[in-house]
């Protein structure tokens, strides 16, 4: 509603974008750039559920924590299955944003990016927290559409374009046109179910028991979806579940990308998918514009070759691919008379409780 205060306030007042990743959380704040960049983890309380650290300092525990702390992902799997968790991470989030403004300045417009396919009450809970979490209107935007944007796509066009997002709990495939979403697939399948793979690969062909973190850096460093100009080695540290001790194995990228294939293949079959379903002269489209990847599971080396060669198009990874989501929702407050079509819209009367 126009009322010459809210025009007032809107001169003065920060606009935010935020990408609420199941791996990392991103605040982008109009004129600034990204000012947050961190990972999307709490360490509470078990007995009162306080949080006691949140964000980097958060993941700082992981795996070093006293019995009466539990740090966790609240977004894990894509959804906020922790509310009161999750509030408390963006409350965190946006008053650090909002501190960093060196006048006083009127609450922000917050544009959060959540995960296509959401439930009613879901998109419920992200809202309420955001509002809770201080800001003064809160938007809703579906991730696959804000990355698009902050990828430059030309999504209001009739022209189709496509994404691929693969951030850690989640990949998201969209195929866009008018500003809308045609089609699109959201799957549990994406950076973390990678990681498993190398955990689950290094048990069952070495017996050796590895963490979490080793299995991301194994990845991040050595893992592949296409053969490397040149295969490298990783030396894998853990413990053999036979003898109980400590080992060191020196693994190929060969075996590592054999140990990522699972994954890799369930994200192609889910891109071939969409493109099934995707009306011809949609496809026409698609064949000359290709498909862009973002999010950092995208970033996997050759995995852009290995979906070119698969689909057989044209398919290129984002600039800055980590920080589309972020940018992208934070485009459309820049650009709200052309833009806010793009929002999600809430229905009436949801609650999540
Ligand atoms: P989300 O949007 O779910 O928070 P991100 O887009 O931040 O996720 O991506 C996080 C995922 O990207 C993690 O699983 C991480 O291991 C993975 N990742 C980051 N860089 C690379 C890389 N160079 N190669 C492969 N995976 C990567
Ligand atoms: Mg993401």
């Amino acid at each position: 509603m126009f009322t010459p205060l809210n025009w007032l306030l809107g001169l003065f007042s920060l606009d935010i974008g935020i990408d609420l990743g199941t791996a990392n959380t991103l605040v982008n704040v109009r004129g600034r750039g990204i000012v947050i960049n961190e990972p999307s983890w709490v360490a509470i309380e078990k007995s009162t559920r306080k949080a006691l650290a949140i964000g980097s300092e958060a993941r700082q525990m992981v795996g070093r924590t006293p019995a009466n702390i539990v740090a966790i992902r609240p977004l894990r799997d894509g959804v906020i299955s922790e509310f009161e968790i999750t509030q408390a991470m963006l409350e965190y989030f946006i008053g650090k944003a909002h501190e960093q403004s060196l006048v006083p300045v009127p609450r922000p417009r917050v544009v959060v990016g959540i995960p296509s396919g959401v439930t009613e009450v879901e998109k419920r809970a992200v809202y309420d927290a955001t509002i809770s979490a201080g800001a003064r209107e809160a938007f809703l935007i579906e991730e696959p559409m804000a990355a698009a944007i902050g990828a430059g796509l030309p999504i209001t066009e009739s022209r189709g374009s496509m994404i691929v997002d693969i951030g850690g709990g989640t990949t998201e495939v969209a195929i866009f046109s008018l500003g809308g979403i045609v089609i699109s697939r959201s799957i549990r399948v994406a950076g973390d179910e990678m990681d498993e793979d190398v955990i689950q690969y290094m048990r069952s062909k070495y017996n050796l028991l590895i963490g979490e973190r080793m299995a991301e850096r194994a990845k991040i460093e050595c893992g592949s979806a296409f053969a490397l100009p040149e295969e490298r080695t990783f030396t894998m540290r853990g413990r053999n579940l036979i003898t109980g001790l400590p080992e060191a194995v020196e693994l190929s990228s060969i075996e590592l990308r054999e140990a990522l294939s699972t994954s890799v293949q369930i994200v192609i079959d889910t891109i071939k998918d969409a493109l099934e379903e995707t009306p011809p002269e949609l496809i026409a489209d698609l064949m000359e514009s290709g498909i862009c990847m973002a999010g950092g599971g995208s970033q996997l080396a050759g995995l852009t070759e290995r979906v070119a060669d698969d689909v057989n198009m044209r398919v290129w990874l984002a600039e800055d691919s980590m920080t589309c989501v972020a940018r992208g929702a934070g485009r459309v407050l820049e650009d709200y008379d052309n833009l806010r079509r793009v929002l999600v819209g809430l229905e009436r009367g949801s609650t999540h409780h």
